[in-house]
């Protein structure tokens, strides 16, 4: 037998302690679907078996976080451990001023009211739910600047989160740049599949807005796996480290708000991170009223500890292969399966084409929502609707379509192994067999503000 020559990544750790999960009936599972109202988010992780809700807070922290735990400084006032969080900023980063937050959306609250006035708009590449919802609740209005490969499920572009500086000049010309407080350039873009952005885009990005005097800020939450696809797919960047590839990204952007709960590997936490000292001042002011002192922002010192070392260790270029490397490996056995996903693979998960896998259903019948539900009942699996619920309702009580109806399999950081990566495509296959015979969603509660963490359904007959 002839073997090809090949050599696999393989985890850069090994385990130290386990996790025991529960595993159950089917019967259960379809009883704890219906009492959750059809809402994975509703689910108790009691009886989730394999928990790809959210990569948000779900890393396993190394041995080397944990003792860093041990040494949390519990001072109310100037904690070492913040000392040790700023320097590992403006050294990895090399961003000037440091605010710490109990976790991003915290850092979107303190931006918004610090640069948004009435009536501003502020161009994304693409809108994030709890950015979009500050950038309103301040008086902005949000508008789409990303190429419009982004909202193709089908398109195989390398940088889908690249943004196309016709539709950014079009916004200055229409409202002028004195209503544009900044343009919001997210990294490896959560709702298009966790898609990158490429070095040669934020350079041309930030001409543009120099010679414009509009600042860009950074949604840096998912900065590392970012840097990883530029390292293997953007030229003269093959041999650079994510370190520095990171950092020369952080160096095109004015400041950043960050959720460190994603690719800083830890439980919780976040921040703000800026270069203008106005902001800063102002920010710093602005959150003893929302988080707490400016050293703690809502963390306690341990906290702070944890997420110096991470983000350290998330910048370890083996991390990083290993980390986006699980993720293709589940992406191109989805594929084997013939199962329809948004290509190419992102950073942090798979996302299922629900237009596609369900194609009967149409979208007020909640395609998204429903194959998320149908999974779970299959095999314990739990995945999150990122469709028409997410994407909510206009300022002027309409629903958003978006194009995008997808169910997105979000894999935890350093958590689970290849075997739960083949019982999840097994699963989903499983679903794909028997796709004719499922049917809708009904809404039967809607929440007003980021309805798909609460709303309920009903099974349509
Ligand atoms: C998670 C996330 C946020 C919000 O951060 P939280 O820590 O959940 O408040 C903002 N932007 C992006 C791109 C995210 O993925």
């Amino acid at each position: 037998m002839k073997h090809p020559v090949k050599r696999s990544w393989a985890e850069p750790y090994k385990m130290k302690m386990v996790e025991l999960l529960k595993m159950t009936s089917r019967p259960e599972r379809i009883k704890a679907i219906k009492d959750a109202g059809y809402n994975t988010f509703l689910l108790n992780s009691k009886d989730v078996y394999i928990d790809l809700l959210t990569d948000s807070g779900t890393s396993a922290m190394s041995d080397n976080q944990w003792a860093g735990m041990m040494m949390g400084d519990e001072a109310y006032a100037g904690s070492r451990n913040f000392f040790k969080l700023e320097k590992a900023i403006q050294k990895f980063y090399g961003y000037k001023y440091i605010i710490p937050t109990h976790q991003g959306r915290g850092a979107e609250n303190l931006l918004s009211k610090v640069m948004i006035k009435q009536g501003d708009i502020i161009p994304g590449n693409m809108y994030f739910t709890t950015t979009r919802l500050h950038q309103e609740l301040a008086g902005g209005t949000f508008a789409d600047v990303i190429i419009d490969e982004a909202h193709n499920a089908n398109s195989t572009h390398p940088f889908k989160g690249n943004v196309d500086l016709k539709k950014m000049d079009a916004l200055v010309k229409k409202y002028g740049v004195k209503r544009i407080p900044y343009l919001c350039i997210a990294t490896n873009v959560n709702m298009a599949g966790g898609q990158p952005i490429s070095m040669q885009n934020l350079k041309e990005i930030r001409a543009y807005t120099k010679k414009h005097g509009i600042k860009i800020i950074h949604d840096m939450t998912r900065v590392a796996e970012n840097a990883y696809f530029i390292q293997q797919r953007e030229k003269n960047f093959k041999n650079k480290s994510i370190r520095d590839i990171v950092f020369e990204i952080c160096s095109y952007t004015d400041g950043a708000t960050m959720s460190a709960k994603k690719d800083a590997l830890v439980n919780i936490g976040g921040f703000l991170a800026v270069n203008d000292w106005d902001v800063f001042e102002e920010a710093r002011n602005l959150v003893v009223v929302y988080e707490g002192l400016h050293t703690y922002g809502g963390l306690a010192g341990r906290d702070m500890e944890a997420m110096a070392i991470g983000i350290e260790e998330s910048l370890s270029d083996n991390h990083i292969k290993a980390r986006v490397g699980q993720i293709e490996y589940l992406g191109e056995k989805m594929m084997e399966y013939g199962i329809p996903i948004v290509k190419p693979i992102g950073g942090h998960g798979i996302f299922v084409d629900a237009k596609k896998f369900l194609p009967h259903l149409s979208q007020d019948e909640f395609p998204a929502q429903t194959l998320a539900a149908e999974i779970y009942v299959d095999s314990g699996v739990r995945t999150m609707e990122r469709g028409i619920v997410s994407a909510g309702r206009k300022p002027d009580g309409k629903n958003y379509y978006p194009k995008l109806e997808l169910v997105r399999f979000t894999v935890p950081r350093r958590v689970y192994t290849q075997a739960h990566m083949d019982v999840i495509a097994e699963s989903t296959f499983n679903v794909y067999k028997n796709r004719k015979s499922i049917k809708g969603l009904k809404m039967v509660y809607e929440p007003k503000y980021l309805r798909f963490f609460q709303a309920r359904f009903k099974k349509l007959k």
